[in-house]
């Protein structure tokens, strides 16, 4: 048993109370075993020291909306790669997250329970996953990638081992579907509610799923102990048909309005503003061959987002951090607290929105979040004090080292 002591930098614990400085974080295999005062600690002398050379020392981050599976890229190119070459790529990108800074990841759709199995296993380096397999859609959905020419093209493929289509209609097929996704591993429950920027035939104000639906789906959920239900939702109506059937997170939450805020603060249901996304859409929408349709409808709901989100956040209504990596480049993930912090969070709340509070919306909160005894080790050092300069996570070159589990996974300097 070998121990590590991380001594010498600011503790930002990731529960939101002043930074401590002087303090060391000891970790015994893959957990804390210690934090406080260094002269509260009887060193033996064999530790393993890592020095934070006066940087900060913060909780690993989580990310609760990602998709470790895809990384948009244009048709043409889509269509000229073979199948299996998209898990030799998603190594990569898990890779690129976790040195980003992030160790948990909440999959909103597409990856499947082997590369949960090969991450768990140390196969591949990669975040912890919390897997929902795939989203259910209703035909014609945000999810359905049905073109009028007759062709589906998704944006990942779908219906093979480990992987169901999403696609169903009425009580009994989304009960039956909520079902297979449980059966293929599922640890929470993706639903689109809502159209979306990216979908060809639908707009994000389009409603999907009806109350009764969602119900089933929350339900079927709950029967397997502690299954929560994500929903993608961005219109109004479909905001507050998820919140009204019990679904734990609304995802993007574009057109969030005072009704939905209401119900989200009386039903405790989290917000995953996803910031990034349209942005990121925006910025690489040439690169990646992204539909013209999908760039009208990102800068068309842009500053809606941002107003949505502030209004949310002023009421009070609990923020999870998310991005939606992958439907642009993965690793930038953490340029999302600056965003949220341009949108009037201050930057000790946005880093407690990626850390505490995400692991609450996974329900992880007993294991991961923040620096505490008992806790998963799970820690990152970045360069200087984040809180005099939130954006400065944006660049991997700050997240000098990741823990992950205890071990260390990332060491640049
Ligand atoms: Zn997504």
């Amino acid at each position: 048993m070998v121990r590590k002591i991380v001594k010498n930098g600011l503790i930002i614990d990731g529960t939101g109370s002043e930074p401590k400085k002087g303090q060391i974080v000891v970790i015994v295999n893959n957990r804390i075993e210690f934090i406080g005062k260094e002269e509260d600690f009887q060193a033996s002398g064999d530790e393993t020291v890592i020095d934070a050379q006066g940087g900060t020392i913060l909780p690993g981050f989580i990310d609760t909306h990602v998709h470790m599976m895809l990384e948009f890229s244009p048709i043409a190119e889509r269509l000229a790669t073979p199948f299996s070459f998209m898990y030799y790529q998603a190594a990569e990108y898990l890779k690129t997250t976790l040195h980003a800074g992030i160790t948990s990841v909440r999959d909103a759709l597409g990856t499947d329970l082997g590369v949960k199995k090969a991450v768990d296993e140390g196969l591949i380096a990669g975040p912890r996953l919390q897997l929902s397999i795939n989203a259910l859609t209703i035909t014609g959905g945000h999810g359905d990638g049905y073109t009028v020419s007759g062709n589906v093209v998704d944006l990942l493929p779908s219906d093979y081992p480990g992987m169901p289509s999403g696609v169903c209609d009425g009580v009994e097929e989304v009960r039956k579907k909520t079902r297979e996704m449980l059966r293929a591993g599922a640890e929470v429950i993706k639903v689109h509610a809502t159209g979306g920027v990216l979908s060809a035939t639908d707009h994000p104000e389009f409603t999907q799923f009806s109350l009764e639906e969602l119900k089933v789906i929350v339900e079927e959920g709950k029967f397997r102990k502690g299954v929560k239900v994500m929903a993608h939702a961005q219109g109004a109506e479909g905001i507050k048909n998820a919140v009204r059937a019990g679904i734990h997170s609304i995802e993007h939450g574009i057109f969030i309005d005072d009704e939905a805020i209401e119900l989200m603060l009386e039903n405790g249901t989290y917000l995953v503003p996803t910031l990034l996304a349209p942005v990121a859409v925006l910025e690489t929408a040439e690169e990646t061959g992204m539909p013209e349709t999908a760039v009208q409808k990102s800068k068309e709901v842009i500053d809606i987002h941002v107003a949505s989100f502030k209004k949310a956040h002023e009421a009070g209504v609990k923020i999870a951090m998310g991005t939606d990596a992958g439907v642009f480049k993965h690793g930038t993930n953490l340029r999302e607290l600056g965003l949220m912090a341009d949108a009037g969070m201050t930057p000790m709340e946005t880093i407690v929105a990626s850390t505490k509070t995400a692991a609450e919306c996974l329900g992880w909160e007993d294991r991961l979040g923040t620096l505490e005894a008992g806790k998963l080790a799970d820690l990152i050092i970045v360069k200087g004090n984040p809180l005099e300069d939130i954006h400065s996570l944006a660049d991997n070159d700050t997240i000098q080292v990741v823990v992950k589990d205890g071990k260390v996974e990332k060491d640049i300097r």
